[in-house]
């Protein structure tokens, strides 16, 4: 007979508590050491690519004793991954694979030791934490999805971090019920949710979103489990909160809204509680959240006034963020606005050094204790643009202008006389040699004075992205939510690029 093992899936939550609280300075400490560890035991031994990158650049793997020393190797591209997983010699390069072989001359004596002493069953286990079971992949348009392997030994880790995101945006109590509103697909979203559900043993039930059950479905499930917390992207979740207001619909117990993919801006939010108080909602707490594909994980910011924001806060023993000049690739001090690099800790399955996000971090990174929590964790300031080069996505040229397309949207969204949005970028007169033409059509709210809307479109939308549109539509809200795909596309088609390739 066997005797029956711990359940190894349960979170530490106690750990968590006391890291999260660990004064700054001891961070760091742990941080270094759990870096130059990874570094050593993990990633140059069994890493391909990094080995390839570590003997590229001279450094040898004892030499990275901490964050500091990152400095000294290169960055790691997009262009990188999708480079190695397209050659059948390298696709491989990026995911840890040890060999007996690896294991002896890397892990020191006494991680040696107890994989001998262990027998068969040790070994067993070794296969079992390194062997990628599941994958996700980045959602770019216009470049091949990168894959993301994970092992079991990586969906604990994933199911830790989001457990940690459950504790910062006080969702973790025993009668919380929460919604996940993020589509079925191989993407981190919906995964993350679903495991950090699992790792805390909160009830967490998936609707696939407004693509599998409807705006109805959705709000029928919601009332029927009691959520008392909503987690999806701010397009759907906005429109179904905007429906469950006219219908008057029964939510309640939700208190907390949890965004995921996008920022945030306070008039949304706003928006958002006003349309939960009309169905019997009280005060409810609004947050955002950062996460990618290449992190494996999700970071949260904490419970605020709707107005001020946290910061994400990250976690130090799992992943560094650095953040460099995005023009020079040095890395910069606290509080500069900057790209942020990152790179993980402790990861087995695809794992990268000093990946480039594409995100420019407007406040940038710092290490003083969160003045909402107390939490000493480092954060990074929510304010993200994309940064303008050709692996940023969200950058297109108009009119000759290069425009970040969520600039524009954030204007749009947090407009409390605009009920729904779509942003339609054309050629006149369809001709690929003619101008460009920038559309925005927009559903007014009851009562709103469509005119005086227009108008603070055009201005809002010319403050921030220097570009003025050349036709600004009103379009009755049945139509535009046709026209978005609300209930028939995964993501809704919020910026409609029709100019020919
Ligand atoms: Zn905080």
């Amino acid at each position: 007979m066997h005797a029956p093992t711990a359940p190894r899936i349960m979170w530490n939550k106690r750990a968590w508590t006391d890291l999260s609280r660990t004064p700054a300075a001891q961070l760091r400490q742990i941080q270094d050491e759990a870096l130059a560890r990874y570094v050593q035991e993990e990633l140059y031994p069994f890493s391909a690519a990094y080995r390839a990158v570590f003997d590229g650049a001279g450094v040898r793997p004892e030499e990275i004793r901490g964050v500091a020393d990152l400095a000294r190797l290169p960055f790691t591209t997009k262009q990188d991954l999708l480079k190695a997983q397209s050659d059948p010699l390298h696709r491989y390069d990026f995911i840890l694979r040890p060999t007996p072989e690896t294991i002896r001359r890397a892990w020191p004596i006494g991680r040696k030791l107890s994989l001998v002493l262990g027998g068969l069953r040790a070994r067993e286990e070794l296969t079992y934490r390194y062997t990628p079971h599941f994958l996700t992949f980045t959602t770019g348009r216009s470049s091949d999805p990168v894959a993301f392997a994970y092992t079991p030994h990586d969906l604990e880790l994933l199911g830790e971090a989001i457990a940690r995101m459950f504790d910062i945006a006080r969702i973790d109590a025993v009668e919380e019920r929460v919604l996940n509103l993020f589509p079925f697909a191989p993407h981190l979203a919906f995964w993350a949710l679903t495991i950090g559900g699992f790792t805390t043993g909160r009830m967490v039930v998936p609707s696939g979103g407004g693509k599998v059950m409807g705006t109805d479905g959705n709000l029928r499930l919601a009332e029927r489990i009691n959520a008392t917390a909503l987690v999806g992207t701010p397009g759907f979740l906005y429109h179904m909160l905007r429906q469950a207001a006219e219908e008057k619909r029964n939510l309640s117990r939700v208190s907390t809204i949890v965004l995921g993919a996008e920022k945030v801006p306070p008039g949304l939010k706003h928006k958002m509680a006003e349309a939960l108080a009309a169905c019997g909602a009280g005060k409810v707490t609004i947050l955002g959240t950062y996460g990618f594909t290449e992190a494996r994980m999700a970071f949260a910011e904490c419970p605020t006034a709707y107005d001020v924001s946290s910061g994400y806060h990250l976690h130090p023993d799992l992943g560094v963020f650095e953040v460099i000049d995005p023009k020079t690739g040095a890395v910069l001090p606290e509080r500069t606005p900057g790209e942020l690099v990152y790179t993980g800790i402790g990861g087995h399955g695809t794992t990268v050094l000093r990946y480039r996000t594409g995100d420019l971090c407007v406040e940038g990174l710092t290490y003083e204790p969160c003045p909402h929590c107390g939490r000493t964790l480092p954060r990074i300031g929510s304010e993200l643009k994309r940064v303008s080069e050709q692996h940023a996505l969200s950058i297109t040229k108009i009119k000759g202008t290069l425009v970040d397309l969520s600039a524009m949207g954030s204007v749009l969204m947090q407009m409390r006389d605009v009920e729904e949005w779509q942003v339609v970028l054309k050629k006149k007169n369809n001709d690929p040699l003619d101008l460009d033409e920038l559309e925005v059509r927009f559903s007014p709210r009851k009562d709103a004075d469509v005119e005086a809307t227009a108008k603070s479109i055009r201005q809002g939308i010319h403050l921030a992205t220097e570009v003025v549109p050349n036709r600004i539509e009103a379009v009755p809200l049945p139509d535009l939510l046709k026209q978005l795909g609300m209930e028939s596309e995964m993501k809704e088609k919020r910026y409609l690029d029709l100019r020919p390739k």
